[in-house]
């Protein structure tokens, strides 16, 4: 591993050990082994996820792909990023891919930095909405990302995250 992605290893152990403590308030077990691999480049992580550019961390079961760390790390990604993807390792088996996404931005906080300007997608329904994340034209993923986030907030808001998360 690079030197300087090597020196933001301390930041993603302690953005794991805050999220998995948090997961478990929530009632949820994050597994108890985890593997975490960090692409040595953009390049690198598409190759390993098949994902596009714009994606930071990709999980599949109990394995966390991610964007090379410095990268991350450079742009303030990095704590948010892994408590994203720690929220996936340890959601209900079987939630719509929406609530799951949704749910992950707004476990992490990264829903509070998105925009409050309308997404367009209000009116998509929820299976619709699925098929949206799945999509590759990023500027139309970041609206189903987002509105995917505030349909997940909207539903915290009402039922808290017990709630929530018996879909
Ligand atoms: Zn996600």
């Amino acid at each position: 591993m690079d030197p300087q992605d090597r020196q933001q290893l301390g930041a993603v152990y302690k953005a794991w050990d805050a999220a998995a403590r948090d997961l478990k308030a929530l009632g949820l077990s994050p597994p108890v082994k985890v593997r975490i691999e960090a692409a040595g480049n953009a390049a690198d992580f598409q190759a390993r996820t098949g994902e596009p550019v714009n994606i930071a961390a990709s999980t599949q079961g109990a394995v966390i792909r991610t964007q090379r760390l410095s990268a991350l790390a450079a742009r303030g990604l990095l704590p948010n990023t892994v408590r994203h993807e720690a929220f996936h390792t340890a959601q209900p088996a079987g939630i719509p891919r929406w609530l799951a996404e949704g749910l992950a931005r707004t476990f992490s906080g990264e829903g509070k930095s998105d925009p409050r300007t309308p997404t367009g997608l209000e009116d998509l329904p929820d299976l619709r909405l699925n098929t949206e994340l799945l999509g590759r034209d990023p500027a139309r993923l970041n609206a189903a990302y987002r509105e995917a986030t505030m349909r997940a907030a909207r539903l915290v808001r009402a039922r808290g995250w017990k709630g929530a998360l018996k879909w």
